[in-house]
């Protein structure tokens, strides 16, 4: 639900309002999955997958020529670096020309956020959205409409190749809040289920992860077995939860189809989630950026990329620790090109053709950072990636860390910028209170800089209390200020 009067709304009606304002808010979201551009844009995707090289290569030349001449012409920050490097559109017509123009690092693009916005784009038309992937540090970028579809055109097509039926209920463990933290009493779900055929969204059973204590746990796998639950997604740290709750009463719940996506996947949680629900996960990477997709091949394991929808580079990126990075480039975001987008996720590109037979190209897993997990007195088990939500909507954040340094109490420590004031704080706050209830106490410290120790690497959540927190130790220098 959307902030302000609509949530006080929400949080005040029964359960089972609250379950037809939810179908609401995501029907009308979504009232454009019937109209013939998204219909022509999943046949798009669907057919790329039969698509031979030497095509997929020419329609991203042509599609990354346009949107090079739009950059120039109407984006301040492209004209400027392709004016000091002397360079014409005409000179950067194909993917082997793009390493002519600079990566554009999460740093530039923060600081030059207004700068990246196309003139004369039609901004009612976009999206504004907010992004901290999970480094709490947030960026804002507008999203056309065009890009969203393909978002959930790319999306679709996932959720295809993984099985799901889309008449059948499908357990969600994300990252909202469906239901206030406040409310002791079960039921702890939503049900999702907006009307009319046209909505190609499975109804949705969405379980709130702020409540996944052992005992709300027990009541969420009873549920799902009576509604007969055999398609599941989540954040895989929700899932490793869940995994790991199933596992430790040796026992195990077969689902069908498993799907994750939004943060990263290690070897470790994918091993306990396939034990403990006996399907294989089939994972789902991408970023708010529309810069990189990569979609796990249901048959063998790597991560097939976007083909002709978007130009992904594979490369190191100056003063960035870490291997090969990704490098992407959306080719449908007019109003706010991102060209050579350094993601700051670690990938290899695979050259090998995948042989289940598609001819999208293929990647790793993706490698991002490792996250503690919070543990709180009452029970209830935090996902790192949940986290991220209080700070996407806000400005200023140059860089962040949480710490649990004891059952009742997380220190959010803040690098800022002259855009953070005390309304972004207050904000900070009641965002935390929403998701961890009144009785955490949170406290922001700020410091003028957060620096990983040598040798170690920066870890953004660290509990210090969690037995679901990794073996090694808080890695993180504090500089305080003043
Ligand atoms: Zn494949």
């Amino acid at each position: 639900m959307s902030s302000g009067w609509k949530t006080r709304l929400y949080d005040l009606s029964p359960h089972w309002l609250q379950n037809a304002l939810i179908s609401a808010e995501v029907e009308s979201r979504h009232r454009w999955l019937d109209s013939p551009e998204f219909r022509s844009l999943c046949d798009e995707v669907l057919s790329s997958e039969e698509l031979p090289p030497d095509e997929v290569q020419a329609l991203q030349d042509e599609r990354l020529g346009a949107m090079v001449r739009h950059a120039y012409e109407a984006v301040p920050y492209y004209r400027e670096v392709m004016d000091e490097r002397g360079l014409k559109p005409r000179d950067v017509q194909s993917v082997s020309d793009l390493p002519k123009l600079p990566v554009l690092t999460k740093d530039i693009a923060r600081s030059r956020e207004r700068d990246l916005i196309a003139q004369g784009a039609d901004l009612r038309k976009a999206e504004y959205q907010g992004t901290s992937g999970t480094t709490g540090t947030p960026f804002h970028l507008w999203v056309d409409r065009r890009s969203l579809w393909l978002d959930y055109a790319l999306i679709r097509r996932h959720r295809i190749w993984a099985g799901v039926h889309f008449d059948r209920p499908l357990a969600s463990f994300g990252g909202k809040i469906v239901v206030p933290i406040g409310r002791r009493k079960p039921p702890f779900w939503r049900v999702v289920r907006p009307r009319g055929d046209y909505i190609e969204i499975p109804p949705m059973i969405v379980y709130s992860a702020f409540h996944l204590a052992e005992d709300v746990i027990d009541l969420y796998l009873d549920h799902m077995r009576q509604q007969g639950i055999d398609q599941i997604k989540g954040y895989p740290s929700n899932l490793l939860i869940l995994a790991r709750h199933i596992l430790k009463r040796n026992t195990t719940f077969p689902v069908r189809t498993v799907l994750t996506g939004s943060e990263p996947l290690y070897d470790h949680m994918r091993a306990a989630i396939e034990s403990a629900f006996e399907c294989r996960v089939c994972d789902w990477y991408g970023n708010t950026e529309k810069t990189a997709y990569g979609c796990q091949c249901d048959r063998y394991g790597q991560y097939h990329l976007g083909g002709h929808l978007n130009v992904m580079e594979f490369g190191t990126v100056e003063g960035s620790e870490g291997g090969s990075q990704i490098i992407g480039t959306s080719l449908t975001n007019f109003c706010q090109p991102m060209i050579r987008h350094a993601t700051g996720d670690i990938a290899l590109r695979v050259f090998e053709p995948c042989p289940c037979g598609r001819s999208l190209p293929l990647m790793t897993q993706v490698q991002e950072k490792v996250e503690d997990i919070l543990l709180l007195r009452d029970g209830r088990m935090i996902s790192p990636s949940v986290l991220t939500h209080p700070f996407k909507p806000l400005h200023g954040i140059e860089a962040s860390q949480i710490v649990q340094e004891d059952l009742d109490t997380i220190r959010v420590l803040l690098a800022t910028g002259p855009a953070y004031t005390e309304d972004q704080e207050q904000r900070l706050l009641a965002a935390f209170r929403e998701r961890l209830g009144a009785d955490v106490r949170v406290v922001i410290e700020h410091v003028s800089d957060l620096v990983a120790e040598p040798g170690r690497k920066f870890r953004w959540v660290v509990s210090k209390v969690s037995p679901l927190s990794l073996p090694e130790e808080v890695s993180c220098r504090r500089n305080t200020q003043g």
